[in-house]
């Protein structure tokens, strides 16, 4: 049975934050498409005509590193968004113990992410939501941002679902500090998180609550002084911390380069004022330097 008149529905890929995630055929282009049902809620109709209006503007997005967001409808009280289809995503590649990532093909999956949140960034769109498992793979190797904008137009899933436990682990301090009003930083430092992660092949600051969040990024870092980070005790929850003192990041990513190491210090900055942009990170040296990025159809994959 067809949907909306042109998806054919095939297998059901799995359950996501907003709802439940099919596969279909695009019978007007013959594609592959995955197909986002998203549950509204009890509005009038089941159609969020806010939701509607800017779910309009991230189908302008089109990039490269980007997933395209094919359509967009109501149907059966359900918000169903249909995207590109891809074959695998990053978490599975960084778990996958047979893939060997080269210093190359690293560098290669941190410039398609940066480059995706840099287009972004640049349209005022944050994605919020930054994590391996967001960054999916195409039959072509290249790595595209999934979920651009949905946290800010549906929530902060982490809010509506308590399931929802790795996205602390990319989650910046000024988040963590309750800030309201933060901008793009935060998902640099999910890239950053993101780097490291392909840099160790484990999640970096794995905290098992906000609070302890908080805690493996100052083990790692060092508490922030205030004098590196004046706004800081402004923010919501900010308290009072001992001090503790951080580890040479050399010592934490012994296989990192030094120019990739100075990448990921100015990623992880604790201000967000003097956090590196996505767009100067694609311009920092680490990216012209040997070795040069590995071409997307060459990088290692899950069979
Ligand atoms: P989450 O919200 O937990 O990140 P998603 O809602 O993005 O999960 O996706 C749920 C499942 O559907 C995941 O297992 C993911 O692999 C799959 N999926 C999501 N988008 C696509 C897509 N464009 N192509 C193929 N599979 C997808």
């Amino acid at each position: 049975k067809k949907v909306a008149d042109r998806y054919l529905k095939r297998e059901v890929l799995g359950e996501g934050t907003y709802g439940v995630v099919y596969k279909a055929i695009d019978t007007k282009t013959e594609q592959t498409v995955a197909i986002k049902k998203i549950r509204l809620g009890k509005q009038k109709e089941g159609v969020n005509f806010t939701a509607l209006r800017e779910i309009k503007l991230l189908k302008e997005l089109k990039d490269p590193n980007i997933i395209e967001l094919i359509d967009a409808f109501p149907h059966k009280g359900n918000l169903h968004l249909v995207f590109e289809f891809m074959e695998t995503d990053l978490e599975a590649v960084i778990r996958d113990r047979n893939i060997v990532l080269s210093p190359a093909d690293i560098k290669s999956y941190l410039q398609m992410t940066l480059k995706g949140l840099a287009f972004c960034h640049k349209k005022w769109v944050l994605h919020r939501d930054m994590k391996p498992n967001n960054l999916l793979i195409g039959a072509d190797g290249q790595l595209k941002l999934a979920d651009f904008g949905l946290a800010r137009i549906f929530g902060s899933p982490d809010r509506r679902f308590t399931h929802q436990v790795f996205a602390r682990w990319y989650r910046a301090p000024e988040l963590l500090f309750g800030g309201k009003q933060y901008g793009p930083g935060v998902d640099v430092w999910a890239a950053a998180c993101i780097f490291a992660e392909l840099l160790l092949r484990r999640p970096f600051l794995q905290g098992n609550s906000d609070i302890d969040q908080l805690g493996k990024i100052f083990a790692a870092f060092g508490t922030p002084k205030p004098s590196q980070w004046p706004d800081m005790i402004y923010l919501p929850d900010y308290v009072e911390y001992q001090y503790v003192p951080g580890q040479p990041l050399r010592t934490l990513f012994p296989m990192a380069s030094d120019d990739g190491l100075d990448l990921l210090s100015k990623m992880f900055m604790y201000d967000p004022k003097g956090r590196i942009s996505a767009q100067q990170a694609l311009e920092h040296r680490y990216f012209s330097s040997v070795p040069p990025p590995t071409e997307p159809a060459s990088l290692p994959r899950p069979p």
